[in-house]
């Protein structure tokens, strides 16, 4: 572990976004910032070649005061959107997989049984999870079933004061590491449920984990596939706010808008190192930075990335005052996600060849740009949910 230092590390701003901050929120973020530029950055390389699970890494976000995100009591963060989305986008400016652990633990996870669970399971299961003793998950997706999550075929039927679940998920985030794994299924009525796991990680008769091999991206993060065959699941694990599908909607909003400041927050730390490189490598006797089609690039990028923070800055406020609905959500997610790959993009090209190491960080942040566009609903998804807001036509089915 690193010693800290008093050092302030700078970030771009160039439409002066800093200026939304209160003085609590700056503290949170430079914290968050320290970590990453001490820690995440220095460290996380060797974990993303081997595809291995920073463990070390991992466990020092619960001393930042973050984990839970805008859940509060039980030891949770309990912070306001927009710290939330500050933390985001300053996690995945050092890297996506980090980003992306946080996110499952304290966006999907924790917000399930903060806003979906009744009194006895935040206490129950809020204070490990926050203190990082326990680590949380969310199977939604299936094999078969992706985008169109509402026709989930994993089944919880009654078996005495309790449920065995039937079904298979794949992609599912930590899932391998974890205590508190929440597996959505329908029961025998077709009713949608949110059914926590515990001691997955430990074995559990009937569950079988394989953690996915060979990602192109966020490789330093642990994602799986998960058969279930017969399960059991106390029914008091049931979560007890969870009527239909709206329900995982509620935590998906917050983890859309989440995704709209990491992808942010990906795309400025490619551009920090763009600009930097630029200025620095010489070709033809001066720096690359003095040609055009160099300016160009890093104009491009700052430009979007400008774009991307005021969309994240007036996307947070709208939450804040309970406006920001489907629509709105998805295009943050749809813009961002979609602006987070095009900038990674030009970084690299600044680089050329030294773009493609991973020493360098931008080829890293191009493919966490990639997994960004394709989670929390694709950009086709999120592009389909914008046009049925906007048109009242459904064109998803
Ligand atoms: C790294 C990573 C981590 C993830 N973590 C989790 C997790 O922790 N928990 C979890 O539950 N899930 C997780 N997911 C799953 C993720 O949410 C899904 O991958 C995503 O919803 C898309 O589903 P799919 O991959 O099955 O693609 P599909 O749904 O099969 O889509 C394939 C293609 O078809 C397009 N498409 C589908 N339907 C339509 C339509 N109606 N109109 C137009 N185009 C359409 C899609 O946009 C896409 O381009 C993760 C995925 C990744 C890659």
């Amino acid at each position: 572990m690193l010693v800290a230092t008093t050092q302030i590390y700078e970030s771009f701003d160039y439409f002066h976004v800093d200026q939304f901050l209160s003085k609590k929120q700056r503290e949170l973020r430079l914290r968050v910032r320290e970590y990453v530029e001490q820690v995440v950055k220095p460290n996380i390389n060797p974990y993303w070649d081997r595809a291995e699970f920073p463990f070390e890494i991992a466990m020092g976000l619960r001393d930042l005061g973050i984990v839970g995100g805008i859940i509060r009591g039980h030891g949770s963060a309990g912070l306001d959107a927009l710290e939330a989305g500050l933390v985001m986008y300053e996690l995945a400016r050092g890297d996506g997989s980090i980003a992306t652990f946080f996110g499952v633990q304290s966006g999907l996870a924790m917000t399930s049984i903060g806003l979906l669970g009744n009194d006895d399971q935040r206490a129950r299961w809020l204070p490990g999870l926050a203190r990082l003793e326990k680590i949380g998950a969310f199977g939604l997706t299936e094999p078969l079933v992706g985008s169109n999550a509402s026709a989930i075929t994993t089944t919880a039927t009654r078996d005495g004061n309790g449920y065995r679940l039937h079904g298979a998920k794949r992609w599912i985030g930590n899932a391998s590491l974890s205590d508190v794994l929440i597996i959505w299924a329908r029961d025998e009525d077709g009713k949608l449920g949110g059914f926590v796991v515990e001691g997955a990680k430990d074995g559990v008769e009937g569950l079988s984990i394989t953690d996915l091999q060979g990602k192109m991206g966020k490789r330093a993060l642990l994602n799986a596939d998960v058969v279930l065959d017969g399960v059991y699941v106390p029914a008091e694990n049931r979560l007890a706010k969870v009527s239909s599908v709206k329900d995982t909607y509620k935590v998906l909003m917050f983890g859309r808008n989440g995704i709209g400041w990491e992808c942010a927050g990906t795309a400025v730390g490619a551009f920090e190192v763009a600009l930097k490189y630029a200025k620095e490598r010489q070709q033809f006797g001066k720096p690359i930075a003095s040609f055009q089609l160099v300016q160009q690039k890093l104009v491009e990028m700052a430009t979007e990335i400008t774009t991307m923070q005021l969309m994240c800055f007036q996307a947070t406020s709208l939450m804040a005052t309970n406006q920001l609905d489907e629509g709105r959500v998805s295009m943050l997610k749809y813009h961002n996600a979609k602006k987070a790959r095009y900038v990674t993009q030009l970084a690299r090209e600044v680089l050329g060849g030294n773009g493609i190491l991973i020493e360098n960080q931008i080829a890293r942040l191009m493919t966490d740009a990639e997994i960004s566009y394709i989670y929390e609903g694709t950009n086709e998804i999120n592009l389909l949910l914008i046009g049925r807001d906007l048109t009242g036509i459904n064109a998803i089915q």
